[in-house]
């Protein structure tokens, strides 16, 4: 008994380990193994104590690999090293301590496994979702820019008294073009190359055909929008496509006069191009309408100059290409031939029409080089409107 006490632990490991748990949870029968150390080699047995409690009570995986490490490394570990000096021994001490140490390893190692399940069994339990997370913003649809466009644009017309009238796509030819006043070999149809669809059945190529079929299904007076996608055959390039959208505009009735048109117009220009734009009124000819009419607005870059100042000094403006106009649609006062086609009489009835395209007022308001950016459903282009 004398004896044994006079060999004290080696004092190799932590103190504090000794408040570690005891380890007979992790694996049973600690008791008797501590008793056959201590019979063996009794300061061995308390190292053994010490580790094992050590290793039971590592707080974490990065903690018991440290500890084990320290223990049981390959290279620095106390229990290697204490191996490696067993040769040195006297033959009987060799033999006892030899076996000490093999059975002391041995059942570390278990400890040491048996904790490390342990530990990533209670983080697997651990792993539900981290409510401390900030949230994951949910992807959110938006309206086609153009789509935005068209309901500004019905909106303002909605304020003025007009409803809308959705027509076909697939249009008759004699809608398209025969009622709206194109004589069959006009040269105003080359202007409208067009896709068939059989003989006299067509992609429409403007929204007017709509006046035709609003003015037969309903009696004037009558103010109405036209919105919807129209088609050309056209070869496709930055500023030409061969399907864009359009939107046009009818107000027909006993005393319309070329004065509302350019009151109509002018509130228009105002509210999409600003307060500050000046509007022109051009000739030109359209076969549905007489007098036809281009509308100009002043350039919403270089607000009309032709120029703008860039670094001090004056270039043209690229948008208007120096004209200081830009031209956002076409009008003019309904042709007689169009509304007796659709049996009004242009004795007691006038109108006035107009169209505009929505790409060209998409591409002038946010600065769209492209045409084909519209149909191209990039989320990259159309998330910035
Ligand atoms: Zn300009």
């Amino acid at each position: 008994m004398k004896k044994r006490d006079s060999h004290p632990r080696s004092g190799v490991f932590p103190e504090a380990w000794d408040r570690g748990p005891d380890p007979e949870t992790l694996v049973p029968g600690q008791a008797a193994k501590l008793a056959e150390l201590r019979e063996i080699a009794p300061p061995r047995a308390a190292d053994y104590e010490r580790a094992s409690r050590g290793l039971a009570g590592a707080a974490d995986p990065a903690e018991l690999l440290e500890r084990h490490s320290m223990i049981l490394g390959r290279e620095r570990g106390q229990v290697t090293l204490a191996l490696g000096e067993v040769g040195k021994l006297p033959i009987e001490e060799r033999k006892r301590t030899g076996r000490a140490l093999n059975l002391i390893k041995r059942w570390l190692a278990e400890i040491s496994e048996a904790r490390r399940s342990q530990l990533e069994a209670a983080a697997d339990s651990r792993s539900g979702p981290d409510v401390t997370l900030p949230g994951r913003r949910p992807w959110v649809g938006r309206p086609h820019v153009l789509a935005q466009i068209q309901s500004e644009l019905l909106d303002l017309f909605h304020g003025l008294g007009y409803s809308v009238y959705e027509s076909r796509e697939s249009e008759l030819d004699e809608y398209n073009f025969g009622k709206l006043n194109f004589a069959p070999d006009h040269p105003a149809r080359d202007a409208h190359d067009t896709y068939f669809l059989s003989p006299g059945v067509v992609m429409r190529t403007h929204t007017s055909p709509g006046w035709v079929r609003a003015m037969e299904e309903r009696r004037p007076p009558l103010r109405l929008v036209f919105p919807g996608r129209v088609y050309r055959a056209e070869q496709v390039d930055a500023s030409h496509m061969d399907q864009f959208h359009q939107i046009d505009g009818l107000n027909v009735g006993p005393d319309v006069s070329m004065a509302d048109l350019k009151g109509t117009l002018n509130t228009f220009a105002r509210s999409i191009y600003g307060e500050r734009v000046r509007t022109r009124l051009i000739p030109i000819y359209f076969p549905f309408v007489e007098p036809g009419c281009q509308m100009d607005v002043s350039c919403v870059i270089c607000d009309g100059r032709g120029a703008v100042t860039e670094n001090g000094s004056e270039r043209r403006c690229s948008v208007c290409r120096g004209s200081g106009w830009l031209e956002v649609l076409g009008a003019g006062m309904v042709h007689p031939n169009v509304l007796r086609a659709v049996g009004y009489d242009p004795e007691q009835v006038t109108g006035f029409a107009f169209g505009m395209g929505l790409e060209r007022i998409a591409m002038l308001r946010h600065g769209v080089p492209e045409i084909r950016l519209f149909l191209e459903n990039d989320v990259r282009f159309l998330g910035q409107f």
